[in-house]
């Protein structure tokens, strides 16, 4: 068996709380990508193996972080997700990797994710109770994440790049849900003792995690900050509830309308001058640009990446050129 023989590779947001009650360890397989040594060697690798050059770098580095690594299993969200995750399920399945699909249903139907939940359940050789009470255990890691989440824009101590990174590994608590509340808890305790930050342009930085490693970094400066992760706060499930009741509220599985309701509600919330929305290149998330900018009543800026890597100049002229926008747009208020 492979150092990775209890390990499942997840390719998104799922019910972790079912893995781990089946004495399983669930692992972000996006996660494994994008902190490897070298990412930009996993998406070759798919490349090389005759993935086309529009897939989207993602998926290339999903499938390049699964073999390198030796996972043996992995769940493939092939409905709520991303269409391009049924072929790379299908591509896997042919090196041998054991695949299990997961799917969100079409329109947020409670009962449809029900009965998904039950089978997924079912698959791993448990019941829904012992998943519940597993459930209880790591909202206690979320509850805490969301606490997180109030440091960052009600009490305006800590900087968006440092909340969305420990959001981020909510997805699978890093395989350990003890010890990553741990790193939170230690992360909060440095954190409530900082002074507040100065007051400042407030961003929104929406769409699929960055796969460029300093994008926070460079925005979140000269006293802009980014006050609203909103697809990394949604993989801190901030809702309470049952595992279905929590899931069905989870925006991101269900179109651009349900999400985009949320980002306008936390947009008037948080005090929101302008958003970031991040598309990655050959992904179909970018069409749903066309309909964020006509919900939200804030300047959007659309940054668009492929290849793991850093700002680009290019880039950094246009996120200074959007920052001097909201500045002149503040002033005239
Ligand atoms: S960025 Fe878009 S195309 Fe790429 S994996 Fe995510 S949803 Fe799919």
């Amino acid at each position: 068996m492979s150092e990775y023989g209890d390990i499942i590779g997840i390719t998104s947001t799922i019910p972790a709380e079912i893995i781990y009650a089946a004495g399983r360890v669930p692992l972000d397989i996006n996660n494994l990508f994008i902190t490897s040594r070298d990412p930009a060697a996993l998406v070759r690798r798919a490349k090389m193996e005759g993935f086309p050059d529009t897939t989207c770098s993602w998926i290339c580095g999903l499938y390049g972080a699964v073999l390198e690594r030796g996972i043996r299993t992995v769940v493939g969200v092939t409905g709520g997700d991303c269409a391009e995750t049924i072929a790379l399920m299908e591509v896997l399945s042919l090196r041998g990797t054991d695949v299990i699909p997961f799917s969100y249903p079409h329109g947020r139907d409670g009962v449809s994710l029900g009965m998904e939940i039950d089978r997924f359940a079912e698959r791993f050789g448990i019941g829904i109770e012992r998943a519940e009470k597993e459930k209880k255990r790591l909202d206690r890691v979320r509850r805490r994440i969301h606490h997180l989440d109030r440091l960052l824009w009600e009490k305006d101590r800590v900087l968006g790049g440092e909340v969305q990174l420990l959001q981020l590994g909510s997805s699978d608590f890093e395989g350990d849900p003890d010890a990553y509340l741990t790193k939170v808890e230690e992360l909060i305790a440095e954190i409530e003792s900082r002074k507040p930050l100065p007051a400042g342009l407030r961003l929104g930085f929406v769409g699929v995690p960055p796969i460029i490693s300093d994008l926070y970094e460079v925005i979140e400066r000269d006293g802009v900050r980014i006050v609203f992760n909103e697809v990394q706060r949604q993989f801190s499930l901030p809702y309470d509830g049952t595992i279905v009741e929590a899931y069905t509220r989870y925006t991101y599985p269900y179109g651009i309308f349900v999400r985009a309701e949320d980002i306008a509600r936390e947009v008037k919330r948080r005090r929101i001058d302008g958003i970031i929305h991040y598309v990655q290149a050959f992904c179909f998330r970018g069409i749903e640009d066309i309909a964020l900018r006509r919900e939200l009543g804030v300047p959007v800026l659309t940054l668009q990446a492929d290849l793991p890597s850093r700002v680009t100049e290019t880039m950094r002229l246009r996120i200074e050129a959007f920052v001097d926008l909201l500045h002149r747009r503040r002033e005239r208020r």
